[in-house]
């Protein structure tokens, strides 16, 4: 038996409980993971709370991101003791995930723990800080450079826009963050925002075109906010758009695409191809500055994961949650 989360949907109802699980239910996979960390993610929370269908198999582990030592493995890549970071690929929604102690996964999924970070720095990062480097990528594969203007960054409280805005203000891009809580502006000035604005302006329907402001942009919000920030982008400026905090809609004109030359660039991280991953988290070995995870990150044990959740959806969250799955 080992302990974790497990999701449960019947004729009682959908619940998520902490609870020891029998190791004969196990995923096929060739490596097993003792997991030491996993994180709370947007996604987590809504497969937790049953909010959105995310879970597509029951019962079901959640955790979308692992950290942990190899068990045993029949994968020639990865041998017991070797130190492995897991992100997506459908884990905690079709397979068993991460908030629980171990895990087996498929050897083709994972990727070693990079040297440049311990494993509970992996989880500061995690799938949301994973993202938002691969949005950082999106921006420049299409010539997104310092020295176009101003990077905006929606959702900047959150996990994927803190990340976001550490890497882009070490890259040199002068970054400005949108929040629905400007409370938070002292935390995303620290991060490296040299400006910050309220949710409020970008929330509404807005015109097609506005004044050009934006050299590029990361959303993680959709809906009216995406919407507004590619009519604020300037001539042959990218929009990376990752995320449906505010809604999965898009309710925009192709006015900016057709007549400002600007990209809309889609970035999925669950099944993003290995190579860009590998390429991902080395470059985040090398761009984030390791120092601004301990402000963006804070841990928390297991047995408190539950009931976290909500506030998550609720956007009352700063940054990133590591999950210890030792306590
Ligand atoms: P978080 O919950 O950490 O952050 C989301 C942030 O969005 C909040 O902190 C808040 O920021 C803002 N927000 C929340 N609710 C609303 C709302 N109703 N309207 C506008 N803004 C809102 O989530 P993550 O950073 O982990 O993920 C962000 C989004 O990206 C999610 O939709 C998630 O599903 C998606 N995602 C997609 C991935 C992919 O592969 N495409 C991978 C990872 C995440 P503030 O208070 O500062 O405004």
């Amino acid at each position: 038996m080992f302990k974790g989360i497990l999701i449960e949907k019947d004729e009682a109802g959908y619940r998520a409980t902490l609870r020891d699980i029998d190791e004969a239910g196990l995923p096929d996979g060739d490596v097993t993971v003792r997991v030491q960390y996993s994180t709370l993610n947007y996604k987590d929370a809504l497969a937790i709370t049953g909010q959105s269908p995310v879970v597509r198999r029951f019962p079901m582990v959640p955790g979308i991101d692992l950290v942990g030592a190899v068990e045993e493995s029949r994968h020639p890549g990865y041998h017991a003791g070797d130190l492995v970071v897991l992100n997506g690929w459908g884990v905690g929604e079709v397979h068993w995930g991460g908030l629980a102690e171990k895990a087996r996964l498929k050897g083709d999924w994972l990727v070693p723990l990079p040297a440049a970070f311990t494993p509970s720095q992996a989880m500061a990062i995690g799938t949301a800080g994973y993202t938002a480097m691969l949005c950082v990528m999106a921006l420049e594969r299409h010539g997104v450079t310092p020295d176009q203007g101003d990077i905006l960054v929606t959702g900047a409280g959150g996990g994927v826009g803190s990340v976001a805005v550490a890497l882009l203000s070490k890259l040199g891009y002068r970054v400005v963050a949108v929040t629905g809580r400007m409370e938070e502006e002292p935390y995303l000035r620290q991060l490296g925002a040299s400006e910050v604005l309220s949710r409020d302006e970008f929330s509404a329907p807005g015109k097609p075109l506005a004044k050009e402001r934006w050299a590029g942009a990361v959303d993680v919000v959709g809906s009216h906010v995406l919407a507004n920030v590619c009519a604020g982008t300037k001539y042959g400026g990218t929009v990376a758009a990752c995320g449906l905090a505010g809604g999965m809609d898009l309710p925009a004109s192709v006015a900016p695409f057709i007549l400002r030359g600007v990209t809309l660039a889609g970035v999925d991280s669950v099944m993003c191809p290995r190579p860009r991953r590998l390429e991902a988290w080395q470059r985040l070995g090398r761009d984030l500055d390791i120092d601004k995870l301990g402000l963006i990150a804070h841990e928390i044990g297991l047995s408190e994961a539950i009931g976290l959740a909500p506030a998550i959806l609720a956007g009352k969250l700063r940054g990133r949650v590591i999950v210890d799955i030792a306590r």
